[in-house]
Order: structure tokens, then C-alpha cells, then sequence
């Protein structure tokens, strides 16, 4: 692999991300790491900027309310990467230092192999390699591997591949430019192969297309779930949901999953799941419209309901409930579903998506 090539190439075209000045922070290394899993930059950036200006460094985010950078992330999706964050920043409060090897940082709590070459190699000039996305299409190109990169075997395989370009004393630039290159040239449609620096020494360009050759997932199965509406002089009923599991730790309006397999209507299931999760007796009082989401293994189409409730309210599955002003939400951390459900009940009967 041409290294020069691609690190001038990189050099000439990298963005000026606040997280790629110099000298480089590790924490907010660290943080666009974790921000940038499963997100484009131009979403994340912002939130980037704002945990920064709140909690500038990684002791303020160790010292931060768990609900408070909970609401900050609110909108980011992928709850856990916020809570496993926030533990990350306690472990390396308590040490008094950052961890600065692989095997170190890979000891935090939600680094995987990939955060851990990244941080080691971007900020603390270690020889380390990653594999993301991105590297793993240029790899699977430039060496033409025609074979599903998600198999043990050929992901040990580009993680070989990954250290032995790695050039001494730069690999934080050159992971960072393998990543640019995938993002903006190798891209998994047409690739632009004609002002590559990889050119040269690239098997895979006449079929560059069709690599990493993945075959296509199962399609994510469609779920119902419908939430409800309970006032009290102003006020609605919000609750917590388990730390552990989908939305973890995230407050919504109470609802239940919808079992397809069940035929009955669903204003006897939202009843009867509701007094499961609640222990309350609920009426059903209107259908106030639905929400789409789309989570990463499932389409989620949710019910919003208004009705009124009796009896005492004893928590089965949530980990809290509160009632709260809808026009004073604050920091609390809601889930975009819970925002969109939130809409419904603020202007019923439309129809509103989420991506
Ligand atoms: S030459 Fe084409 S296929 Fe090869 S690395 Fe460059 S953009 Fe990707």
C-alpha cells in the first residue's frame, strides 16, 4: 500500500474536526469515538460540542448525573454508548490517568477493539490498526477478498491485513486516512477509483462494486406497540424504563409491546398489558394517531392512546414513574420514539414518522 500517497492525499483533504486539533485530548478522542459509532459526523458533531462546553473534561463527565448525560445524548440514539460512556469517564476519574495502551483503554467500559487501535493510535501515537466500516470496504477491495468480511475468519484476516500497513510512528494519520479514503472515495457506491491514491496497488477496482461482498440481511420484521396518554390536572404520566435492555434508562409515556400472534383487539391487549406493567385500571378513551420508528432489527409502528386510569400505581416492569408538564420536559431523558409519541398527544391525528 502506497503510504505516502495516502497520507498526503489525507492531509490535503481532512476536515478540521475540533477533535483532530492539536495536542490531541484523549477524552474528546474518546467521546467522538463513541459518538461517531453508527452516526454520521455532521449529526454528531454538535453533540459533541455541547458535552464539551458542559463537561469539558473527562472528571466532569465522571462527576455528571447519569440522567443529565442521559438528556444531553437524548435524539443520538443507541443509549448504551452514553451510559457505557459515562462509565468510562468514572473508571478513568478514579485511575487519575488515561489509559494509554490497546489492552488498557480496552479495559473501559464499552471500548471495543476498534475505539481502543482509534484513541491509542490518534492520541497517543501508538502502532496500533482499527477495522470500522469504512476500512473494512477499502481492505476487502484493495486485497480483493471476496468472501463475507463478517466471518471470524476474514475479520482476523483484515485485522492482519490492518497492522502490517500500519507505517511506524504514524498510525494514527494513517488509520484516520484509511477511514477518509472509505468514507469519501471507497464508498460503498460508486467508488472513484480514478483519483484514488490507492490506484496502483488496488486488486479489487475492476469489481470494486461488488465488495465487501455481504449478503443481504433478513429484512427487520414490522412490531406494533401502543402507548397512553394519563392526565392529571395538567400534568402527564411519564416512566423510566429498565437500565438494562432497549432504551434503557430513558423515560416515555407507559406502553406495551403488541404480541402479533394475539388476536385479540388491541384495546383489550393495551388494557391488560398495562395493568401488567402499571397495575393500573386503564379506560381506553381515543386513539390520539401513531409513530413509525425504525430501530436497527425491527420496524416499530406505536399507538398513542388517551384514557384514564384507576387504582394504585405499582411498578412491574419500569424503574419509575413520575408526573410531569408536558411544556416542561427540561433535561429528561426522552427517547426520539417517546418525543415523537409526546407530538401526538400534542397535535392528534397526524401521522408522524421516525427514522
Ligand atoms: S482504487 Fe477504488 S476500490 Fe481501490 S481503494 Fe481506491 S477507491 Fe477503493
Amino acid at each position: 500500500m502506497d503510504n505516502q500517497a495516502l497520507l498526503s492525499w489525507y492531509r490535503g483533504v481532512a476536515r478540521a474536526l475540533p477533535w483532530r486539533a492539536k495536542p490531541p485530548n484523549p477524552y474528546g478522542i474518546l467521546l467522538s469515538e463513541i459518538m461517531a459509532q453508527q452516526t454520521r459526523i455532521e449529526t454528531m458533531l454538535p453533540y459533541w460540542e455541547r458535552f464539551m462546553a458542559r463537561w469539558p473534561r473527562v472528571e466532569d463527565l465522571a462527576a455528571a448525573e447519569g440522567e443529565a448525560v442521559l438528556g444531553e445524548w437524548a435524539g443520538l440514539g443507541y443509549y448504551s454508548r452514553a451510559r457505557n460512556l459515562h462509565k468510562a469517564a468514572k473508571v478513568v476519574a478514579e485511575l487519575g490517568r488515561f489509559p494509554d495502551t490497546v489492552e488498557d483503554l480496552r479495559a473501559l467500559p464499552g471500548v471495543g477493539p476498534y475505539t481502543a487501535g482509534a484513541i491509542a493510535s490518534i492520541a497517543f501515537d501508538r502502532d496500533a490498526a482499527l477495522v470500522d466500516g469504512n476500512v473494512e470496504r477499502v481492505l476487502c477491495r484493495f486485497h480483493r477478498i471476496e468472501e463475507d468480511p463478517r466471518t471470524p475468519k476474514v475479520k482476523r484476516r483484515l485485522w492482519a491485513l490492518a497492522e502490517s500497513h500500519i507505517p511506524k510512528g504514524e498510525a494514527g494519520d494513517h488509520n484516520q486516512a484509511l477511514m477518509e479514503l472509505g468514507a469519501t472515495l471507497c464508498t460503498p457506491k460508486n467508488p472513484r477509483c480514478d483519483v484514488c491514491p490507492l490506484k496502483s496497488g488496488c486488486s479489487g477496482q475492476q469489481i470494486a462494486a461488488s465488495l465487501p461482498n455481504k449478503p443481504r440481511k433478513q429484512k427487520a420484521p414490522e412490531v406494533r406497540a401502543a402507548c397512553l396518554v394519563l392526565e392529571r390536572e395538567g400534568s402527564i404520566l411519564l416512566c423510566r424504563r429498565p437500565e438494562s435492555g432497549l432504551l434503557g434508562g430513558l423515560w416515555e409515556l407507559p406502553a406495551v409491546d403488541l404480541d402479533p400472534a394475539d388476536k385479540a383487539s388491541e384495546t383489550s391487549l393495551v388494557v391488560l398489558g398495562l395493568k401488567e406493567r402499571l397495575g393500573l385500571d386503564v379506560q381506553l378513551e381515543r386513539r390520539l394517531g401513531q409513530v413509525r420508528h425504525i430501530f436497527t432489527h425491527r420496524k416499530l409502528t406505536q399507538s398513542v392512546w388517551a384514557g384514564q386510569g384507576s387504582g394504585e400505581l405499582t411498578l412491574r416492569f419500569y424503574e419509575a414513574a413520575a408526573w410531569f408538564d408536558p411544556a416542561d420536559l427540561g433535561e429528561l431523558p426522552l427517547s426520539k420514539l417517546a418525543r415523537k409519541t409526546l407530538a401526538v398527544h400534542a397535535s392528534p391525528d397526524e401521522q408522524l414518522s421516525l427514522i
